[in-house]
């Protein structure tokens, strides 16, 4: 793969900072090193002591000494070694990609904590997008990364897609307009990724289905684009097996993944990961060198001490518990949906993550039904419009979360909004 293609100018002009690089050295140093290099402060300044975080299962996570220094402190850019470590080895057992095995320079897999996987997706796509060129998604699409999109004057092409996701032959459609061979030359401006949210899809709930994802992938692998596989709700699968990543086809070292532990261990802690090749995971870390410095240390060191306590089987023990806590929320709303707007509206059963996404029937935009109307009830609901790449047209659709309302709200939720939709015929 020819990387530096896909590079925007400031992203390929991006040098490591020297200072930051001391920070790498110190934090896999031998306790003898002396250190007059580096700018961080001296811990036995700082206020803090302990601290001592409880888990539900009664065990705790302690940090002190120097553990609790270290988690007060800056540290590398793309993470802390020990945290990285555990990640790399959960993307191998996960994902298995092809690429773990091949040399740095040709897309080997690589990875980087960053802060949440917005962090993360906004340093790829400011990595790779200059304005004009060419983006593919397919609508309706996660707001958070309209945001980012929209200011960076690209032409966002939008795939059609069903309730398995996008459609591979659509998308086929749309690259015939460009021949195989012009990805190469820049005048020709042929797509340069594919953005995708490929489990419970924000908003829609669905899920795109692995021959599905082997068809996409042959599709980028013929017209030379990347794969964004943006995965938050891969842990909220609820169907088993989990369908097979991008990630893990991924032979020619063209998908950039973000995990999230946002949805399963904490969304304030803000810990993502961004797995992908390494010529581009670099460009991310040298971006957070300059922005963010680090994810959160303390974050850091707390969520990667949990793990190690954890082990993988525990993380993925604990993950089984979420999903079971978000399938009973998510048949609670379908029951609520069910009885309160049958003949009203229309909707799939999610396949992961947690949300459902319902259009109205008979009206055309429900905007202000929602937003006026659904308030004064006080039912709050996202209206469809904002997850389009023109959120000024009108839309039928809302989405709903099962996340946080019981049972019992979400039945007077769907109760006071049929009311309302019967009102509005
Ligand atoms: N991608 C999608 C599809 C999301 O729904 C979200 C959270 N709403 C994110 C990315 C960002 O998640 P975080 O930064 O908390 O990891």
């Amino acid at each position: 793969m020819n990387y530096a293609r896909f590079l925007t100018a400031t992203s390929a002009a991006r040098e490591p900072s020297a200072i930051r690089v001391l920070t790498e050295i110190l934090s896999r140093a031998p306790r003898s090193l002396i250190s007059l290099a580096a700018g961080a402060p001296n811990p036995s300044t700082f206020p803090f002591q302990a601290a001592v975080v409880t888990t539900h299962d009664g065990k705790a996570v302690r940090l002190d000494g120097a553990r609790m220094a270290r988690a007060l402190q800056y540290s590398p850019s793309a993470g802390i070694p020990e945290l990285l470590s555990w990640l790399k080895q959960l993307q191998v057992k996960l994902h298995n990609p092809p690429s773990i095995h091949y040399p740095a320079s040709q897309g080997q897999m690589d990875l980087c904590v960053t802060s949440g996987s917005q962090d993360g997706l906004c340093k790829v796509f400011e990595m790779i997008i200059n304005p004009g060129d060419n983006v593919l998604l397919s609508e309706p699409v996660y707001s958070g990364i309209l945001q980012i999109l929209k200011p960076l004057g690209c032409n966002i092409i939008n795939v059609s897609s069903d309730e398995h996701g996008i459609v591979p032959e659509s998308l086929q459609e749309i690259l015939s307009r460009w021949k195989p061979e012009e990805s190469e030359s820049p005048r020709r401006n042929t797509p340069k990724l594919l953005y995708t949210v490929p489990n419970g899809n924000n908003p829609t709930g669905n899920s795109l289905t692995a021959d599905r994802k082997k068809a996409i992938y042959e599709v980028a692998r013929k017209y030379d684009f990347l794969i964004v596989e943006d995965d938050p709700y891969y842990f909220l699968q609820f169907t088993k097996p989990w369908a097979p990543t991008f990630l893990s086809m991924d032979i020619d070292g063209r998908v950039i993944r973000a995990d999230s532990f946002s949805k399963v261990l904490s969304s304030g802690l803000r810990i993502g990961f961004i797995t992908g090749p390494k010529p581009l995971i670099e460009r991310v870390v040298l971006h957070t060198q300059v922005s963010t410095m680090h994810a959160s240390t303390f974050s850091q060191v707390l969520v990667s001490e949990l793990l190690h306590q954890w082990g993988e089987e525990g993380f993925l023990a604990h993950v089984e518990r979420v999903i079971e806590f978000y399938r009973a929320q998510k048949d609670a709303l379908l029951a609520a949906a069910d009885r309160w707007l049958s003949g009203l509206a229309e909707w799939h059963v999610p396949t992961a993550g947690m949300f459902l996404w319902v259009k109205i029937k008979g009206i055309n935009d429900v905007k202000q039904l929602i937003e006026e109307k659904a308030i004064k009830k006080e039912i709050l609901i996202a209206p469809g419009n904002v997850f389009y790449i023109d959120s000024s047209a009108p839309s039928p659709y809302f989405r709903a979360s099962f996340s946080s309302a019981s049972p019992e709200q979400m039945g007077l939720a769907f109760e006071r909004l049929a009311q309302l939709i019967k009102e509005s015929l």
